[in-house]
Parts: structure tokens; sequence; C-alpha cells
């Protein structure tokens, strides 16, 4: 439970942003997510690391609904989202997803990439579209590239857009699937950096992720899944140096961490 002091000796309990409770999802006789539990709380940066194949992507899919979970809740600021078509589609507006191969658009432009969701999901005017974008192409560094296509980039940079893309839609939250795992490792740096900075300014995020080094220092909290569970969530001061569980340790003593 997390609290806030609201008056001296005042306490309420804090909603979690985002939370999954008893999260189950099969793929016909495949559990692949068992009973998962999970909160995010606003501000809070959630490394999720583990194996492949252990549910990761599946767990972030399904948060953002792109998966529907074949059982428990997925709750935004207290309230179940397993409602209305209109429902998840206000829910997903406010959850952005930054995936592993990027995703754009070929035929468009950098600008054109960033301005789709807002105009056509946000129902935003072409010039605040614009607008949105330039911010966030900015502050991604990709400013000076607005009217490139994404074949003229290099993996970095492509993946860099994809993040202003998907902070022009100014979500509450933003889920990172191994941003960085199809890029080559000299463009690895620029891509954590941007999503330091983010961390940094206080978006929420969670971020699958086998940069180790990286969850360590940024996450606020490192979670630990194994064949579909959630094995161990814990601040990453904790996680790294003194694992509780048997399977983290044997886990982390196959990356050696800078
Ligand atoms: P991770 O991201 O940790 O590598 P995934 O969530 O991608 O793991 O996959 C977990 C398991 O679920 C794997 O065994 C994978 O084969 C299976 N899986 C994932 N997506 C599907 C799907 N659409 N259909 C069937 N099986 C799937
Ligand atoms: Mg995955």
């Amino acid at each position: 439970m997390k609290t806030l002091n609201i008056n001296e000796g005042a306490f309420i309990e804090e909603i979690p942003l985002l939370q999954v409770e008893h999260l189950e999802k099969s793929f016909g006789e495949h559990k692949v997510l068992m009973d998962v539990d999970f909160k995010t709380y606003k501000g809070d940066v959630v490394c999720i690391i583990g194996s492949s194949g252990s549910g990761k992507s599946t767990l972030l899919r399904c948060m953002n609904m792109l998966e529907r979970p074949s059982g428990g809740c997925i709750y935004h600021k207290g309230q179940s989202i397993n409602g209305k078509p209109s429902q998840v589609a206000q829910y997903r507006a406010k959850v952005g997803m930054v995936f592993q191969q990027f995703n754009l658009f070929n035929n468009l432009t950098v600008l054109e990439n960033c301005m789709l969701g807002p105009k056509r999901v946000l129902k935003k005017s072409r010039q605040e579209a614009k607008d949105l974008s330039i911010k966030y192409l900015d502050k991604v560094g990709m400013l000076p590239y607005i009217n490139a296509k994404p074949h003229q980039l290099s993996g970095g940079q492509k993946q860099r857009v994809a993040i202003a893309r998907a902070l022009a839609m100014e979500p509450e939250i933003l889920l990172f699937d191994e941003p960085t795992s199809a890029l080559d490792p000299e463009m690895v740096g620029e891509v954590l950096d941007v999503m330091r900075k983010l961390a940094n300014e206080g978006l929420t995020m969670i971020i699958v992720t086998h940069e180790m080094a990286f969850a360590r220092d940024v996450s606020s909290r490192t979670v630990f899944m194994d064949k579909g569970i959630i094995v161990e969530d814990e601040s990453p001061r904790i996680l790294f140096t003194e694992p509780k569980n048997e399977r983290t340790k044997e886990f982390l003593s196959r990356f050696l961490i800078a």
C-alpha cells in the first residue's frame, strides 16, 4: 500500500494509476500468465526483467488491452476497464506503447507518423497535432528529421521517433517492450538517454528490458518474471544486490552488470 500524507498525521491510500489483479492469460491450453498482481503509481518507473518466454510481452499487451486477459481485472485509477469497447478505447488512448520493432508507418514522414494518433484518436486539429508532434520530436532530438521517411533513419533514430509518437498522445503511462533489443549496440545509448530523461521528468513508465544497468539505475521498482508469474517486485537496490528468490539470483548471475 502506498499512502499520501495529506495533512500532518493524516494519511489516505493513494490510488494506483494502473493495477492488475489476479491477471491470467492463456493461449489455448498454454497458460502464459498466472495470477499476476501488479500496481503502478504516478511517477513510477518499473522495469520488468526475465528470460525470454516468461510472459513479459504478454503482460504488457494485456495491460494496454492489445491482448484480452483470460481472467482477472485491470484497473485504471481504481476503475475496472473490463467493460465496453468505448471504455477500452478511451483507456488505450491514455496508455502508450513503444515496441521493439518501432512499428512506424514507412510511407509517412516522421512528422506525419507523430501527427496520426493526435488527429485520429484525440481528434486534434491539424495545427494542434503538428504542435504536439514538434514539441515531442524536439524532446527526443529528432526535430531536424521531421520530413524524413523512416527508411532514411538509423535504428536509434527510428526508436526515438516512435517514442515521440507515443508522447504526442500525452499518455498517462508509457509501456516499453524491449525498446533497445533490435538496435545495433552503438545506438542503445541514445535511446536509453531519452528514456532516462523522461524518467527524470516524472513520466510513469513500465519498461521490459534486458538492460540491467539501466534497470538498476533508473527504475523505482524492478520486477522479475519467470514462467508466467511475478517472482520478485522490489526496489532495484535490493533486487540487484540481495535478491530474495533463488530464481532471481540464478537469472541475474547470467549478466555482467557494469
Ligand atoms: P517474453 O516477452 O517474456 O519473451 P511472451 O509474453 O512473448 O514472453 O511469451 C510468453 C509465452 O506465450 C511464450 O511461450 C509464447 O510462445 C506464448 N505466446 C505469446 N503470444 C502468443 C500468441 N499470440 N499465441 C500463442 N502463444 C503465444
Ligand atoms: Mg517479449
